[in-house]
């Protein structure tokens, strides 16, 4: 059995809807499970409508969410228009879908804005995978739809929810597996899960990948394909970095501090549960389905070209004892206790005799509620608008090019990794 995971670029369009039925036909007679995204952003309009209904602006909510409706029902008409069949049973669970949203929206908030961010930005996976399901069955490619919720239990950490794996293992054998026995494809999505009280939570944005490790450990997948509009990982964002290259094999190490660092590859809890059972992860395009992506696997690769990652809106927040005392071990567990309290990461520390170093991104709120706390104990001071570039396997000359035109404010090094903040406005 393999494990496929479409994400939200792959299913955008009525297009790109009919080209995952033409990848999915040339893997048949293969056991498959496909976990699916929500189409294209709609995860962030979802949001949308969250923000609007806890500022209590209900008409606002219903009408941000009417759009996201109309969309859906134009793919999914302009998908299903000769199978009538279908439609009646689409056409049935997208309705169940939208009325448990609009019946929401129409009450008050009465509870924490994480709460009601996971009941609504969840039903994005809901929609997308039962228009794909039923698109795939109306051209002959069967298949067995999920709700994950049944499946994915997690605890009610809304938006941040950590998964109970005992009990998703034990559902997965109960529900996932034996509808194989049915249709050699099982449809279901990620990033979402429930408590055992059934509400809905989600994994954290991007967390559909995630869900596919999960899935491919619990059933021993031979490897989990991530379906992505690139030809695979690249060393550089080609946005940012025009020499970037494809790279053709890494192990999961590699891939695992390139997510930590902030590379948009894959979502970075993607790994561990891949690796925990030595399971092959491919990086594919959907756009060009017969090219072989990049293969991330256990084996050591010999050369790796150097690998850049760039974290832009970065802030770096000094602080200094107010009484010339040193930054004891003690003093710094408790600014590490106030991160982690605001659930704030940290990107890069330095210490100094008298003052300590911290660049973490952008969340206003959170540096201010951070400065506050540690105001207390220090003297501190806040520059904005930084870049934190990372280079792993660098060279000199790759460093230097890449820092010529910024201003160096802080540089760490390790033979393997290179992390300099760098102030844009020089
Ligand atoms: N739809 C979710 C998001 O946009 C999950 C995912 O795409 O992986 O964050
Ligand atoms: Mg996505």
């Amino acid at each position: 059995m393999k494990v496929f995971k479409f994400g939200g670029a792959s299913v955008s369009t009525v297009d790109r809807i009919k080209n995952v039925g033409s990848i999915l036909k040339k893997y048949e007679g293969e056991q498959l499970l496909i976990i699916v995204s929500a189409m294209g952003k709609t995860t962030n309009a979802l949001e949308k409508v969250v923000d609007a209904f806890h500022a209590n602006q209900k008409e606002e909510a219903l009408r941000l969410f009417k759009n996201i409706k109309e969309q859906h029902l134009l793919i999914y008409s302009a998908l299903l228009t000769e199978d009538t069949g279908s439609q009646f049973t689409i056409e049935h669970s997208l309705s169940d879908f939208f009325t448990e949203i609009e019946w929401l929206l129409h009450d008050k908030p009465v509870r924490s804005y994480d709460y009601y961010y996971d009941q609504v930005v969840c039903i994005g996976e809901m929609l997308s995978s039962s228009i794909l399901s039923t698109y795939l069955n109306s051209i002959n490619i069967k298949n067995s739809w999920v709700d994950v919720r049944d499946v994915i239990r997690t605890d009610n950490n809304f938006r941040d929810a950590k998964i109970d794996w005992e009990v998703t293992a034990r559902k997965t054998e109960e529900i996932i597996r034996p509808l194989f026995i049915e249709n050699n494809l099982v449809l279901s999505q990620g990033f979402i899960g429930a408590t055992d009280e059934n509400e809905s939570t989600t994994l954290g944005r991007e967390g559909s990948d995630y869900t596919a490790a999960v899935f491919a450990n619990l059933l021993s997948a031979e490897n989990l394909s991530i379906w992505k509009d690139v030809h695979g990982v690249m060393n550089a964002d080609p946005k940012l970095y025009p020499g970037a290259q494809w790279i053709k094999e890494l192990n999961y190490k590699e891939v695992i501090e390139m997510a930590y660092y902030g590379a948009q590859v894959i979502h970075p809890k993607t790994i561990k549960p891949l690796q925990n059972k030595s399971i092959p992860l491919y990086v594919r395009s959907f756009l060009n389905p017969d090219e072989e992506g990049t293969c991330i696997h256990n084996k050591n690769i010999p050369y790796l070209p150097p690998i850049i990652v760039y974290k832009h809106n970065q802030v770096m927040v000094q602080l200094t004892s107010k009484d010339f005392s040193f930054v004891s071990e003690g003093l710094t567990a408790e600014v590490y206790k106030i991160f982690e309290s605001l659930k704030f990461g940290l990107n890069l520390t330095q210490n100094a005799a008298i003052s300590l170093l911290c660049v973490v991104d952008s969340h206003p709120e959170k540096v201010e509620a951070f400065a506050l706390k540690a105001s207390e104990a220090f003297d501190v001071s806040v520059t904005k608008d930084l870049l934190l570039l990372t280079v792993r396997h660098y060279s000199k000359e790759v460093v230097e090019r890449l820092t010529a035109d910024y201003k160096v404010l802080l540089q760490q090094q390790t033979p393997e990794t290179i992390q300099i903040v760098l102030s844009t406005n020089s």
